[in-house]
């Protein structure tokens, strides 16, 4: 009678084709409506796994991201299109979610995970997905994910090969207990070395879709209640081939076995690089509040395109981009000591723009 019945009709009828689906059926669609779900990343892998969740009806989807849109992103990124190139990932991800449909509920958070921001930022979701590009990152994930208990999808693609790791806390083998001590010890000793955290290669758009679907997959049996194997997933996009590979738990894991989460109490970078993409992310050592309208009344750099979310700025023969929160990404650099150097004297400018 009431308008709720009219929406569960209209419900019933969209996902229609999917109900006819006996694994999924009518009892599908009701877990994946009460699903609550975080992708931690809007590169390839995330946009594509967003927007399949979207359209298979979950029920509230978190995007995660503190990067923008590049043209090279455009090879393998479907959702992005070319008037997307310089806003950031995670808005112009929900933005287009929501196009999609009305059923999902969408937040999007435009920052990178945190130490200092994961407790925030994943906190209030039943399921994580590891849509990143550094072994960093999933770390933290499965140090939260362990901690809490949540249930996590570690997702990699590089050139023609994808890796999918379901990974159920106390269950399944964390991410740990699959790649050792040698990454708990690095974090110790203050980081990860710079070839393990970046991986400079190409990817190809068939890895990241056969890749992210067989992910998809894997979020659908988590949320259905469906058994999880402790396997990998291992696509080869070359040669069309899925294998799987069973995995032990590590006896003595510090992470799921002797709870050290070192990863979440890791002390946070205020400078570091980005992977595989020339950049160098600075971050203010407190949070700001700029409004990125006013930088184009400041005649010491030029502002080439402004959204509510980010500016990109020349400034002194390098390009920036400059988030309201006052982190920027400083564009074909690698070196931290530079960058800095730059971030600094451009907020010397840009400070005239700082509203808190
Ligand atoms: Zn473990």
């Amino acid at each position: 009678m009431g308008s709720t019945e009219v929406d569960y009709s209209r419900l019933l009828d969209r996902f229609s084709r999917q109900i006819l689906v006996p694994e999924i059926g009518v009892k599908g669609l009701e877990a994946l409506r009460g699903a609550r779900v975080a992708i931690v990343g809007c590169g390839a892998t995330g946009t594509f796994i967003s927007e399949y969740l979207v359209r298979m009806g979950v029920g509230y989807l978190r995007v995660i991201d503190g990067d923008f849109v590049e043209e090279s992103n455009l090879t393998r990124v479907v959702m992005f299109t070319e008037d997307d190139i310089f806003t950031p990932k995670a808005s112009t991800c929900r933005r287009h979610l929501e196009s999609i449909s009305s059923f999902t509920r969408v937040d999007s958070f435009v920052d990178r995970l945190r130490p200092s921001n994961v407790e925030e930022l994943l906190t209030g979701v039943e399921l994580v997905v590891d849509a990143s590009d550094n072994m960093e990152t999933r770390f933290l994930i499965n140090d939260f994910s362990i901690k809490h208990g949540i249930p996590w999808v570690y997702v990699g693609v590089e050139r023609w090969y994808g890796m999918v790791v379901p990974i159920l806390p106390r269950k399944t083998p964390c991410l740990c207990c699959i790649l050792g001590r040698r990454w708990v010890e690095r974090a110790r000793r203050g980081g990860v070395d710079r070839g393990d955290r970046c991986s400079i290669l190409g990817v190809t758009i068939t890895a990241v879709a056969l890749t992210s679907a067989v992910a998809v997959n894997y979020v659908y049996k988590i949320i259905s209640g469906d058994n999880i194997e402790p396997q990998i997933i291992v696509i080869n996009a070359l040669s069309n081939e899925i294998e799987k590979v069973s995995v032990k738990k590590l006896e003595e894991c510090e992470c799921c076995v002797k709870n050290n989460y070192v990863y979440l109490g890791r002390e946070e970078e205020l400078v570091m690089e980005i992977c595989g993409s020339n950049q160098v992310e600075v971050k203010p050592p407190r949070k700001l509040a700029i409004d990125l309208g006013m930088l184009s009344s400041i005649r010491e750099f030029r502002v080439l395109k402004t959204t509510s979310e980010v500016a990109v700025v020349d400034f002194r023969g390098y390009r920036l981009a400059v988030f309201s929160d006052g982190r920027a990404i400083v564009m074909n650099e690698t070196n931290l000591e530079k960058a800095e150097k730059l971030y600094n004297e451009f907020m010397k400018y840009a400070k005239r723009a700082i509203i808190d």
